[in-house]
C-alpha cells in the first residue's frame, strides 16, 4: 500500500504566527515551524505504517519551503520524499495509479472562510475566490481532483477547524483531525500538539483502514475553472491567454480537459482546452 501525502504549514499543530510559516530561513520562529512541520509529518507517516502502509512518499508542499521545509535529521528515514515531475503541465512525482490513497498534512481552510487561520487559496489578498465548475473550492479539493484523475481517493487531512468542515462538507467519506480553531486571519486557539499529533497518528490509520477507491473525486471533462483577482489587473493578465474567458473586471475562468491540469495557470507556455496553438 502506498501512500502519497501533500503537506502545508498554515494547518500544523503548534503553528499560530504567519512568521513560523514564512520568515527567512535563519529567523528562530521559522526554524520552529519547520520543527512541528516536520514533527507533524513524522506523526501521519507513523500512522501510515501502523496501517500496514509499504511506502509513504511526501511532497513539502508549502511554497515558500521550495521543498526545504522538513529538517532532515528528525526526519522519519522510512519516509520517500518527492517533488514535481514536470511542468506546463505540472506533474507530481510519485503520484499516480500506483498509490492507493491521498492525504494532506497542514492544510488550510479555501480562501474567503470565516474563522479559519491564514485562509487562501494558492495566493492570500490576492485571489478572493476560486471555483471548479461553479463551486467555491480551495486547496484541499485541487489536490483531491488531481490525485483523482489517477483514480486516487483523498482519503484524510489534517488542519483547524474550518478545513475539516470544508473536508466534511465536500469529501465526507473523508477523515480529519482538528489541531487548532482559528478565530480570526492570525488568530487562533491551538490544541496541544502532542496530543494532536497522538490524534492524527490514530486518525490516519483509521482512514487508510477503510479506503474506498471509488471515492477518488472525478469529473467529466470540460472541467470550468474560475478565479476572482483582488484587482482587476491579475484578471487582465490571464485575460489575454488564448482559451480564457472575462467573466467580469476581477474574475477569469477557463477549461481544462484533463482534471491533472488542475494546478496549470494559462500562460504563454500552458493554454487551457480551445486555446491550444
Ligand atoms: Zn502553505
Amino acid at each position: 500500500m502506498i501512500v502519497w501525502i501533500c503537506t502545508d504549514m498554515e494547518g500544523l499543530a503548534g503553528i499560530d504566527q504567519q512568521a513560523q510559516c514564512n520568515d527567512p530561513d535563519d529567523s528562530p520562529k521559522y526554524q520552529y515551524g519547520r520543527e512541528q512541520l516536520t514533527a507533524e509529518v513524522n506523526a501521519a507517516v507513523a500512522g501510515c505504517f501502523d496501517a500496514g502502509a509499504t511506502e509513504v512518499r511526501v511532497l513539502d508542499g508549502h511554497g515558500r519551503n521550495q521543498n526545504k521545509g522538513f529538517l532532515p535529521d528528525r526526519l522519519d528515514p522510512r519516509v520517500t520524499r518527492v517533488w514535481i515531475a514536470q511542468r506546463n503541465p505540472l506533474r507530481w512525482e510519485g503520484l499516480d495509479e500506483s498509490v492507493h490513497a491521498a492525504a494532506m498534512i497542514g492544510q488550510h481552510a479555501m480562501a474567503g472562510t470565516l474563522h479559519a487561520f491564514l485562509d487562501h487559496t494558492q495566493s492570500a489578498k490576492v485571489i478572493c475566490r476560486y471555483k471548479i465548475n461553479g463551486e467555491e473550492h480551495g486547496e484541499m479539493s485541487q489536490f483531491a481532483l488531481y490525485a483523482g484523475g489517477y483514480g486516487v481517493p483523498l482519503v484524510y487531512v489534517s488542519g483547524d477547524e474550518a478545513l475539516c468542515e470544508e473536508a466534511r462538507r465536500l469529501f465526507p467519506h473523508a477523515v480529519s483531525t482538528p489541531t487548532k480553531r482559528g478565530i480570526g486571519w492570525e488568530a487562533c486557539e491551538l490544541y496541544p500538539p502532542d496530543e494532536v499529533r497522538a490524534n492524527i497518528r490514530r486518525d490516519i490509520a483509521s482512514a487508510l483502514r477503510q479506503v474506498d477507491r471509488t471515492k477518488a473525486w472525478g469529473l467529466a471533462p470540460p472541467i470550468e475553472i474560475s478565479v476572482e483577482w483582488a484587482w482587476s489587473g491579475g484578471a487582465d493578465r490571464l485575460a489575454r491567454v488564448p482559451g480564457v474567458r472575462r467573466l467580469d473586471a476581477r474574475t477569469v475562468a477557463w477549461d481544462i480537459a484533463d482534471p491533472r491540469d488542475v494546478y496549470c495557470w494559462p500562460s504563454e507556455s500552458w493554454r487551457p482546452l480551445g486555446g491550444e496553438t
